[in-house]
């Protein structure tokens, strides 16, 4: 996995929070140095306090999670990989729906399985019918079905009826990464005890902007954690991440204004490339938005020091020529404006 190399003005592909750490977080790590550091020994290779701060946080949403439910990560891409290293044998298959975030796949070669694409058309706005992914799980004999909702790169969701409908019907391990699932409001936390084939994962590094940090988390039935906990990295979260993460949950308010104002700012661009000659841009449910054009849009982005995440093209017979897709992160009020007058510029209108 090869992120891409920030030298540019505006970096807008890799769906980070557009808002700086808050001064209230800060605070409470500053006095956390000058009072009690506990940094020359080991952090707590359970990340006890963060996972009791998660139960009560979410506790406090309705939601009857204990810590035993909880696994911490250095990311929410640790919990891909012990969750592929956990379940998979030599040559056990994942199924994936794509297009969608390619470190489930990586996750799975590097830890010896094989890997089942189904593949969802841009014409149906990436939706899969439960019944089409419930038998492409049971004719690759998947061992574990990845489904993100809101969908990277896409941008679409998930209905969780259909979810609960897919879970019952495999027997793959359902795990669905939820990791901008602030932004679409949809969970499905609440039947994380009914099915014993469901793994939930969250991360900070989006809504909660601790990209830098690294933290994700996943909620299942103990059984479950406890497999997962047999793969864990000892000692994964540093002490002082963890206790970000507290604080963070902590000022929880401030979260949720930020997650309201970049909803706007989602529709501000949505509506703005949608307005812009021949771009096809797709509803979006999480923090960026998916557009297709046969113009290169990440190159005519990138010529104005504007870094987006490109995926290339593909030839249509249709229309005999190349399709390009392109993944926008929502930006600042300003940002959007630039890349919406850059846009319809280059586009003639
Ligand atoms: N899942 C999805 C769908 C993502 O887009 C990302 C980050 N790009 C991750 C997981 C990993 O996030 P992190 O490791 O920062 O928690």
């Amino acid at each position: 996995y090869k992120p891409n190399n920030p030298g540019n003005k505006i970096k807008l592909d890799a769906n980070e929070s557009i808002y700086k750490m808050p001064e209230a977080v800060k605070r409470d790590i500053i006095s956390w140095l000058e009072n009690e550091e506990n940094l020359h020994i080991y952090p707590d290779t359970d990340s006890t306090i963060l996972r009791e701060a998660l139960a009560d946080f979410w506790n406090n949403g309705g939601l009857p999670l204990a810590p035993e439910n909880i696994i911490c990560g250095v990311g929410s891409d640790q919990i891909i990989d012990y969750i592929t290293k956990a379940l998979l044998d030599c040559g056990d298959r994942i199924l994936t729906i794509e297009p969608t975030f390619s470190m489930y796949s990586l996750a799975a070669a590097l830890n010896h399985g094989q890997i089942a694409r189904l593949e969802t058309p841009a014409s149906s706005g990436f939706y899969c019918e439960p019944d089409v992914i419930i038998e492409a799980a049971h004719a690759n004999r998947a061992k574990i079905l990845f489904i993100c909702t809101p969908n990277n790169p896409t941008g679409h969701d998930v209905k969780p009826e259909d979810i609960i409908k897919i879970t019952g019907s495999v027997d793959a391990m359902v795990v669905v990464d939820e990791a901008y699932a602030e932004f679409s409001g949809a969970t499905m936390l609440g039947a994380f005890d009914r099915f014993d084939n469901l793994i939930i994962m969250r991360t900070f590094s989006k809504a909660w902007g601790l990209a830098g940090l690294r933290v994700g988390y996943a909620v299942a039935r103990p059984e479950i954690i406890r497999a997962l906990e047999i793969v864990k990295a000892p000692f994964n979260l540093s002490t002082f991440t963890q206790l970000a993460a507290v604080s963070a949950l902590r000022h929880a308010d401030i979260y949720k204004d930020r997650v309201r104002e970049l909803k706007q700012l989602r529709e501000q661009l949505l509506n703005g490339l949608s307005s812009a000659a021949g771009i096809t841009v797709y509803n979006s449910t999480a923090n960026f938005v998916f557009a297709e054009s046969h113009r290169d849009l990440a190159a005519e982005l990138a010529r104005h020091g504007i870094l987006v995440r490109g995926f290339g093209s593909r030839k249509t017979e249709a229309s005999g020529g190349e399709i390009f897709s392109v993944r926008i992160s929502v930006g600042t009020k300003e940002q959007n404006e630039e890349i919406i007058r850059i846009l319809k510029e280059t586009g003639g209108l």
